[in-house]
């Protein structure tokens, strides 16, 4: 078999067999000359930036470059899903360079959550993990809320180098770019479109106005994020599309909640008290008691418990129970891409049930 050729836009070797990934373009392309994937095509033609998802070692190989090359790493993560759509280790990649922290889909926050203590929170969350952003920024790149002071704090802390976009896939990082892209095309030319010269890094490259480039890499796979686990119909349920109605309720002890079909909260033990749902307002919520729960999922899962919907119930895997002891009042259990739980009072005991595979975790409360 002849080797296939590489795109003349961002280096990527042609493949036509899976859309979405890297390199792809349409079996009938291969015949031109000069061969263009399809996601540089749409940038080409559109400014638009399309998604595309790649191999854990396509990844590490580009995470390898970024840390020879120099410049200002902008790391996007999406706020409602921060731990889930981290790349964890990131820091361990980029060398000395410096790291942005950008924060997307701010709108999905409730407006009473202050700008200044979500940064705070942030910033702790980011040490935590072992990351120290030379600067944190919020945005909804859906709305260009936030998008104007973003691209000033790039160039700021660009300081004439090159910009590296990363972060995993769904954050919005294309939403993001393309928005730069239009803001910046619809003032002084600052970014253009018009040229992006091959690079080994499988990287698009979008020219500054300095000789320098700002480039986008492929969106990274975070295999623990629920958004793997489920089929397209039943994933718009789950991703919230406009601002989060917290969702409160008091419970006794002993008494369970269902997240549709998705997850399962058990308030075990402790005095009554109320606990905070932060999930998409679309999906519904079911209570019950505790002894019941298991036989309420075995008999509803997939009707009354959806989604998942009867239709792809068979492939979303199954529950596996995660107990903790909360001494905290203010505490977040957060179920990784599905939303977060406050528990609001301390002292109490409970259970948080997630498909196998997809992260649990407590952290000190977002809101
Ligand atoms: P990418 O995979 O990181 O390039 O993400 P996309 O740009 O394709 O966006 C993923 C999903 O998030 C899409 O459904 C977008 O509509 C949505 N999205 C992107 N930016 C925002 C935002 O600022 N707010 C909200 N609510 N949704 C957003």
């Amino acid at each position: 078999m002849n080797e296939m050729p590489n795109c003349i836009g961002c280096g990527a070797q042609i493949q036509t067999e899976h859309p979405g990934e890297l390199g792809y373009a349409p079996a009938s392309s291969l015949e031109k000359e000069e061969i263009i994937c399809q996601r540089c095509f749409r940038l080409k033609n559109y400014n638009e930036l399309q998604p595309v998802s790649l191999t854990d070692d396509d990844f590490l190989r580009i995470l390898n470059g970024l840390g020879e090359r120099k410049g200002l790493i902008v790391k996007i993560v999406d706020i409602f899903d921060f731990n889930g759509s981290w790349l964890p280790g990131l820091h361990r990649f980029v060398g000395n360079n410096d790291i942005l922290l950008i924060a997307n889909k701010a709108d999905l926050l409730p407006k009473s959550v202050k700008e200044q203590k979500l940064l705070q929170w942030m910033k702790r969350e980011a040490n935590k993990l072992g990351l120290k952003p030379v600067d944190i920024l919020t945005v909804s790149a859906q709305k260009g809320k936030g998008v104007v002071e973003a691209m000033e704090a790039i160039d700021h802390y660009r300081k004439g180098e090159d910009v590296f976009v990363v972060g995993s896939t769904n954050v919005g990082k294309s939403t993001f770019i393309n928005r730069i892209i239009k803001q910046a095309t619809g003032q002084d030319n600052i970014i253009t479109t018009s040229h992006f010269p091959g690079t080994t890094l499988d990287m698009i490259e979008i020219p500054l106005d300095d000789e320098k480039s700002m480039y986008d890499t492929p969106g990274i796979i975070n295999h623990h994020q629920l958004a793997h686990y489920l089929h397209t119909s039943d994933l718009k349920m789950i991703m919230p599309k406009k601002e989060i109605k917290p969702r409160v309720f008091q419970l006794n002890p002993e008494q369970t909640l269902f997240i549709g079909g998705l997850a399962r909260f058990d308030f075990i033990k402790g005095d009554r008290s109320s606990f905070t749902f932060h999930i998409a307002n679309e999906l519904p919520l079911h209570r019950t008691k505790l002894e019941n729960a298991d036989e309420l999922y075995n008999q509803h899962f997939g009707g009354m418990l959806a989604p998942p919907s009867e239709e792809y119930k068979e492939d979303y895997p199954e529950l596996v129970r995660h107990e903790f002891r909360i001494k905290e009042a203010k505490t977040d259990i957060v179920f990784s891409g599905l939303g977060w739980v406050t528990v609001q009072h301390p002292d109490v005991i409970v259970a948080a049930h997630a498909p196998k595979g997809v992260e649990v975790m407590l952290r000190p409360s977002l809101i």
